[in-house]
């Protein structure tokens, strides 16, 4: 297939994405970059600090006023790109809330540089065309994600992704948020799903449900290894992914980490140095 990098994409009626030239084992083609609204625009999910990506948002805005740079979360291949881009528009950065967390003990993989204008709480509003875009609290693959309602359709960030599952890593990454914020979508009724990275999701809940089923599974899997004897992360990981790419070998030791976090919680297994056993 042939990415269409910094190339503006009308995905529908007042909705309209660039994609950003970053493609990795986590990324897929690269983070896409939504434009909301007509007269003016909202621009979701910035992106990397890349210079083609931010002169091809700039061709997309086409003098436009933006009304707010917004972004889901602060993983770095999505808010870095509000810096330049709100020097170059004057527009403010309204959207997810810095990390709680200092950063230490975080991968690298983070914003810290990132500073909104104003944070958006779960159900706040920005107008855009008179039309209202919502942020809808998504806690889980990160602490402070959101995702964003406009009329029926769901920008899903890294929450919901057309290509993948998501990765779930503690300490900011937290399971139980993540299902929980999973189970918030399944009762919701959205048309359609656009996620930051892979396709759109057109039967939302289906999908929703699916993936629900998905980590129930997985922590059905690892309950019964740490059941059979007491196992750390690689040897679990091991037996749980046959066959993973081993760029995603780290990312799924960390979902394992946060599966077995959330079951010591309930309960259900305890942990001596690095081995795991059930309870
Ligand atoms: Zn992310």
């Amino acid at each position: 297939m042939d990415a269409p990098y910094a190339r503006l994409e009308q995905v529908e009626t007042g909705i309209a994405r660039v994609l950003a030239h970053n493609p990795s084992a986590f990324t897929y083609y690269g983070t896409q970059t939504y434009l909301i609204g007509e007269r003016e625009v909202a621009v979701v999910d910035p992106g990397p600090n890349l210079p083609h990506h931010l002169e091809a948002l700039l061709n997309a805005i086409a003098g436009r006023p933006v009304t707010a740079i917004m972004c889901t979360h602060t993983h770095r291949d999505h808010s870095p790109a509000s810096r330049p881009l709100t020097e170059a528009t004057g527009a403010p950065i309204i959207g997810c809330a810095p990390l709680a967390m200092d950063g230490t003990g975080l991968e690298a993989g983070f914003d810290s540089d990132y500073a909104p204008n104003h944070v958006l709480a779960d159900g706040d509003e920005v107008a855009v065309d008179g039309k209202p875009i919502v942020a809808v609290a998504t806690p889980g693959h990160t602490s402070n994600h959101l995702c964003f309602a406009y009329g029926d359709v769901l920008l899903t960030g890294d929450h919901v992704m057309g290509w993948s599952t998501t990765v779930v890593v503690p300490p900011d990454g937290d399971m139980a948020e993540y299902m929980h914020s999973l189970d918030r979508l399944r009762r919701r009724e959205d048309r359609i799903y656009y996620p930051a990275h892979g396709p759109a999701v057109t039967n939302p809940r289906q999908y929703v449900r699916h993936l629900l089923g998905h980590r129930m599974q997985r922590e059905k899997q690892i309950l019964r290894l740490v059941g059979e004897q007491s196992r750390d992360i690689p040897d679990i990981v091991a037996k749980a992914y046959p066959g993973l790419d081993p760029r995603l070998v780290a990312a799924a030791g960390g979902s394992v980490l946060a599966h077995l976090v959330d079951l010591e919680r309930r309960g259900l297994v305890e942990r001596r140095e690095q081995q795991w056993t059930a309870v």
